[in-house]
């Protein structure tokens, strides 16, 4: 079928839309920043709840998106409105003219840096979930030696409900990454004590809460409530965490090998910046605003202008893959002038 969609974001909501459109007989175009497809799936090695290979995700999509046309290392230079439709200038000098955009260009890691009392760039010892994730599919990061795992800490809520980082929302996917990633350097290193450090913990998926229990029975992770007030480093490089156990009520001070900080989802800028081209609203938590955020999440307030994925919030990735099945299908009856 001819008519041109266009999808901007090859992560896994793009590439499912796409996947699904192609399905249907259209093909659709996959605008995509970087080298690569997959987004941050791409960055990840094991996916929670059942620690299945991010890497399984990201091929099997892959293989379904062979037939799109598919441009990387390719941004937006700019979008123009026409009557019915919209003209697309991409960075490689080509012209889309499209009635229908997918924006898929989901969220972006909260910068921890900007949250100077942990010390991450700082401190040696201090690391985020990213930075592990990158550990556990090559095992390279100086921060990590095998030999002197001793002690690990993981701080939860960093850049999420915050009022000073200007995040008050929950990331979502964080509590259960923390439990997931504390669960992996257990296996790996057996005798470390693990602690995690949270406000509140939200296990509100699918077989989560079987997780975060099995974290604590089958491997003694420690879960202390409390926000960590205070980190600074040892003469001999280790981290010094202090918070307050505001269950016991006693003041808590933990010398660790390794600080991990479980930085949360927020809008990416290059979200925001398309989503201004094309002139789409954000919304006051920060991400692309839907038409409606009960009934309508798919869809933006512009007439053939659609969102899937974590551009609109933190979502995970069944949630995100949901959503980009709903979008190839409101495409659909779009085309097909039913909706
Ligand atoms: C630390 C961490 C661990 C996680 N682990 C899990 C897990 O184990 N299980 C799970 O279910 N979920 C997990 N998630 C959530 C999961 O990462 C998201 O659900 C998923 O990445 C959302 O996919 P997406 O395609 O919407 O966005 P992204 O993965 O962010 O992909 C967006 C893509 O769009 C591209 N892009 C952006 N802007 C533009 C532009 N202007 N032009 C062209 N391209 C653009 C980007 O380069 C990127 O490739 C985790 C999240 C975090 C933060
Ligand atoms: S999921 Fe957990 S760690 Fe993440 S922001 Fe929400 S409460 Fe904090």
């Amino acid at each position: 079928m001819k008519e041109n969609i266009v999808i901007i974001g090859g992560g896994i909501a793009g590439m499912e839309t796409a996947a699904q459109l192609l399905d249907l007989g259209y093909k659709p175009i996959i605008i995509e920043k970087s080298d690569h497809l997959g987004g941050h799936v791409a960055d990840w090695n094991r996916l929670f709840p059942d620690m299945s290979p991010a890497a399984d995700v990201v091929r099997s999509l892959a293989s379904r998106v062979s037939g799109a046309n598919i441009f990387l290392n390719t941004e937006i230079s700019f979008i123009n409105k026409l009557k019915d439709s919209y003209n697309i200038m991409l960075s490689n000098g080509i012209s889309i003219v499209t009635r229908i955009i997918v924006m898929a260009t989901g969220f972006a890691l909260f910068d921890a840096s900007k949250k100077e009392e942990y010390g991450y760039g700082v401190y040696d010892q201090v690391m985020t979930n990213k930075d592990l994730e990158h550990w556990f599919n090559t095992g390279e990061d100086p921060r990590i030696n095998d030999s002197a795992m001793n002690a690990v800490g993981f701080v939860h809520c960093v850049g999420s409900r915050d009022e000073k980082a200007r995040n008050t929302q929950c990331s979502k996917v964080c509590c259960i990454t923390a439990v997931k990633q504390a669960i992996e350097l257990k296996q790996k290193f057996p005798d470390a004590m693990i602690y995690c450090f949270y406000m509140d913990l939200r296990m509100f998926g699918k077989k989560y809460e079987d997780f975060y229990i099995g974290a604590q029975r089958d491997y003694g992770i420690r879960f202390i409530r409390g926000r960590v007030s205070e980190v600074s480093e040892n003469i001999d490089g280790r981290v010094i965490v202090k918070a307050e156990d505001t269950l016991s009520g006693k003041p808590v001070k933990a010398t660790l090998d390794l600080l991990v900080l479980m930085s949360g989802m927020v809008c990416s800028q290059d979200s925001t910046k398309v989503a201004n081209m094309a002139r789409l609203p954000i919304d006051t938590d920060g991400f692309l605003k839907s038409r409606d955020n009960v009934m309508d999440i798919i869809e933006s307030p512009k007439e053939g202008v659609f969102y899937a994925g974590a551009c609109t919030g933190p979502k995970t990735v069944p949630e995100t893959l949901a959503e980009a099945r709903a979008a190839a299908l409101k495409v659909h009856l779009f085309i097909k002038g039913l909706e």
